[in-house]
């Protein structure tokens, strides 16, 4: 290699994911060099940054599946780290209301789903619900006490500077444009400069499937974004809830449906919806990128999406469109909630992704190379996860880079 400084590992992206990569990294491996790449100014400036802030208990994941797994381990190992660096949380609960028969039946599938993954949960009737919940209309609830709500862009602060404090390089406004492997390591074309790296780690959220594909890795899905759209309740019904307040989801449809969620400081959004993006990192409801529109019309995955989910999406843009259609969804379990009480709030885009036959993968997805892990799909929960994931990346990238030199 011609570089000057090579490094033992680069990580690509610095959310939540590629923050606590990197700390657990420079953690278990402190005479290595690591260096951590981000693009844009700040780091949590995507994904990470325009979320719910949701600690989850992980009711609804496939039991025995990363996601199940990782999410119980990451809501404990969360609220070690806020307790630790002194970050505010609270684990105010949750509760999953059902407004009708249908959802009762579901409620009751979804309480088994609780056990099988190992939640603390209880089932509430319509009286107690009330009891708890005045404000909020149900015939019946799950009860899940141990969700939370955080600030993830303050967790991934913390993680920075501990990352930096053991030693650990990072460099913002640093693109990763180009990526070239041979058989010494990984040649790193940034923004600005040419770095070497032995072993590469990409946690590129948004980009994930760009990134793979610098380094020709054969991938069978693409990322295809889905705006998180949110509104805030006005001040004067910050005490309107105690819990976050869920809907009971139907399991035919890929996202959770619109809640109201408690914030960390103090204020209340409803959201988020789940409508198609037309700009993969464009938050405005107009913003286009031509290149990302072009990218998912011309791939045979979207089409399948389309057609599997043709009746909800139509709802879901209707109800992006007009705001009446949004309120309709909340007023189910929260009739008192009025149009002029919703007020804006920033939206947030979810990167999905989504194989060649229209399936939205829903578990954790990763691909490699020989000196490369690529973490393809970190749906929600990984902000609640990001520390069991930073863990099960490190002991893959170790493992490989140990047989590397
Ligand atoms: C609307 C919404 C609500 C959510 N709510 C919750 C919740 O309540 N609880 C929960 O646990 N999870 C939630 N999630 C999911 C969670 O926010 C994400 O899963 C998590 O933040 C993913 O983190 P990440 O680090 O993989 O991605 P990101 O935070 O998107 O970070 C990826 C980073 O990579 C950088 N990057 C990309 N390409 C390059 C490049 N070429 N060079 C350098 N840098 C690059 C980007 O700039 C970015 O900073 C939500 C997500 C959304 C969208």
């Amino acid at each position: 290699m011609t570089n000057k400084k090579i490094y033992d590992f680069i990580i690509v992206g610095g959310g939540i994911v590629g923050v606590s990569t990197a700390l657990t990294l420079i953690k278990q491996n402190p005479s290595k060099k690591i260096l951590l790449l981000e693009k844009e100014k700040s780091f949590a400036h995507h994904q990470t940054g325009h979320n719910s802030g949701v600690i989850h208990a992980g009711v609804y994941y496939e039991p025995g599946s990363l996601k199940a797994e990782f999410c119980r381990e990451g809501l404990k190992e969360t609220i070690a780290f806020c307790n630790t660096h002194g970050i505010p949380y609270e684990q105010c609960g949750k509760l999953l209301v059902a407004t009708n028969d249908i959802e009762l039946q579901r409620m009751d599938k979804l309480f088994d789903r609780c056990k099988a993954n190992n939640i603390e949960a209880e089932i509430l009737n319509q009286e107690k619900l009330h009891e708890i919940e005045p404000n909020v209309f149900g015939i019946g609830a799950i009860l899940v006490k141990s969700t939370g709500i955080v600030d993830y862009t303050l967790i991934t602060q913390k993680m920075s500077e501990q990352f930096e404090s053991l030693g650990g390089e990072f460099l913002l406004n640093s693109k990763v444009t180009n990526l070239d492997e041979n058989k010494e390591g990984i040649q790193v074309i940034t923004s600005n400069e040419t770095l070497s790296s032995k072993y590469l780690i990409c946690c590129a959220g948004l980009m994930a499937d760009r990134v793979a594909k610098l380094l020709n890795i054969k991938i069978n899905f693409q990322i295809i974004p889905f705006r998180g759209e949110y509104f805030r309740l006005k001040e004067k019904h910050n005490s309107l809830v105690k819990h976050l307040i869920y809907p009971i989801p139907d399991p035919d449809l890929p996202f959770l449906g619109v809640h109201l969620t408690k914030m960390i400081d103090g204020t209340i959004t409803v959201g988020p919806n789940a409508v198609l993006g037309f700009k993969r990192e464009g938050y405005g409801m107009f913003n286009f990128s031509l290149r990302d529109t072009i990218q998912f019309l011309s791939f045979k995955g979207f089409y399948q999406v389309v057609k599997k989910n043709l009746k909800s999406g139509l709802y879901e843009i209707k109800n992006s469109i007009f705001k009446r259609g949004y309120l309709k969804e909340v007023q189910k379990y929260s009739p008192q909630i009025k149009l002029n009480d919703l007020v804006p709030y920033p939206a947030g885009i979810r990167a999905q992704a989504v194989l060649e036959d229209g399936t939205l993968v829903h578990d954790f997805l990763f691909a490699e190379s020989e000196r490369s892990i690529h973490v393809c799909n970190a749906p929600s929960p990984a902000a609640t996860s990001a520390i069991p994931i930073g863990k099960y990346i490190t002991e893959k990238a170790s493992k490989a880079y140990k047989s590397l030199t």
